[in-house]
């Protein structure tokens, strides 16, 4: 495994190498059909399968309450931006957005051709915080109250404090998908790529309660449609077979490991060993994130003070790069150093990146 980088990015990301062993193995023969599993039909029994198994072991992992459909879409999670004002609006005239980064407020904008968005607060930036819900103007005439759970480009996350409310919530899990337990409790709509946590970009897993389809507008495009898909058992038109495939392996990976919590415990270890280097560094680096936000998936910060020292960060990046750790740069709207800790970094990697950072500061 000698070739292998330590992988930060922040998606697509790493896939576990067992994963990416399995796939190479299978690639010229899956299930002893003497093709790939990417040469099938999706209508052929053995996708069928394989489709079935792949929801069922995301209702088991993530304890998907009964009264959920597990739909695969394509689109991305910036698909979801739209289809969900299209499935969701109904004969309501708003929808209530908590923007708290970069991907809230994307998802905001979007929505806003398709029905009136109202900002529960006015986003703040630079994005740091999620403001005390009593400032907030939410009421229940909302179609729907949005939020991302963790905003990948700010390292804020929301999740597990999802925000109470009468009206579905719609969350974006996208960057932090089985990374934690998630509780279904008040919500609508939940969706995310597969790009981050889950595999290979392509896939959108959207869980969709009940009683909220069937109401798309007329306009809503046949593959966008949450009832189209469900009729369709997700088969309405090709799926995205080789994500779907990748990610029915990364979840037998987590099941693996112990499942979510086994994750989850792992994942707040990587987390802290990284934040406690910041905390300690007298600022030589800095998370200007409000640490009841900090989210354990993303962790930005930036290096010599908080608005950071460009040529110290660039020489941090240079150095990780000789220690074999790559994808390490900070979005490039907020820049300084942002390392993904995804379910598939482990934690001898993440602790290489501690030791790095411990021995950069020390030269300073
Ligand atoms: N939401 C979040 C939280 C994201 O991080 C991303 C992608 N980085 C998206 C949505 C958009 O996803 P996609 O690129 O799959 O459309």
């Amino acid at each position: 495994m000698s070739v292998r980088k330590i992988n930060f990015g922040a998606g697509p990301a790493k896939i576990p190498e067992e994963v990416l062993l399995k796939v190479q193995d299978e690639t010229l023969n899956y299930e002893n059909l003497g093709v790939s599993v990417l040469e099938i039909s999706h209508r052929s029994k053995e996708f069928a399968v394989l489709l079935n198994e792949t929801k069922q072991l995301l209702r088991e992992l993530m304890k998907v309450p009964d009264n959920f459909e597990i739909l695969f879409m394509q689109g991305g999670g910036s698909g979801q931006f739209a289809a969900i004002p299209l499935n969701l609006k109904g004969e309501h005239s708003y929808a209530d957005y908590i923007v708290t980064g970069a991907w809230s407020q994307k998802a905001a904008a979007e929505a806003s051709k398709f029905i009136e968005v109202k900002k529960v607060f006015t986003p703040a930036k630079p994005y740091v915080t999620v403001p005390d819900q009593d400032s907030w103007s939410h009421d229940e005439n909302a179609a729907y109250l949005y939020y991302c759970a963790n905003e990948t480009v700010h390292g804020i996350e929301f999740t597990p404090r999802a925000p109470p409310t009468n009206v579905p919530l719609v969350a974006d899990i996208s960057s932090n998908f089985l990374a934690r337990p998630f509780d279904f409790t008040n919500h609508g709509v939940v969706f995310g790529g597969t790009q981050k946590n889950l595999g290979a970009a392509g896939l959108t897993v959207v869980f969709v309660r009940k009683d909220l389809i069937g109401k798309e507008q007329a306009v809503t495009p046949a593959v966008f449609s949450y009832k189209e898909m469900i009729a369709n058992n997700s088969l309405y038109n090709t799926p995205p077979c080789g994500s779907i495939y990748i990610t029915n392996l990364v979840l037998k990976w987590i099941k693996n490991k112990g499942g979510v919590d086994a994750i989850y415990e792992m994942n707040l270890k990587k987390a802290k060993l990284i934040y406690d280097i910041i905390d300690n560094s007298d600022g030589f680096f800095h998370c200007g994130v409000d640490k009841r936000f900090r989210s354990i998936m993303n962790i930005c910060f930036r290096i010599g003070g908080p608005q950071g020292d460009e040529s110290l960060e660039e020489k941090f990046l240079k150095g990780s790069l000789e220690r074999n750790m790559i994808s390490l740069k900070g979005h490039r709207s907020v820049g300084g150093i942002r390392a993904s800790l995804y379910n598939a970094v482990n934690l001898e990697e993440t602790q290489k990146l501690a030791e790095w950072m411990n021995e950069f500061e020390t030269q300073k």
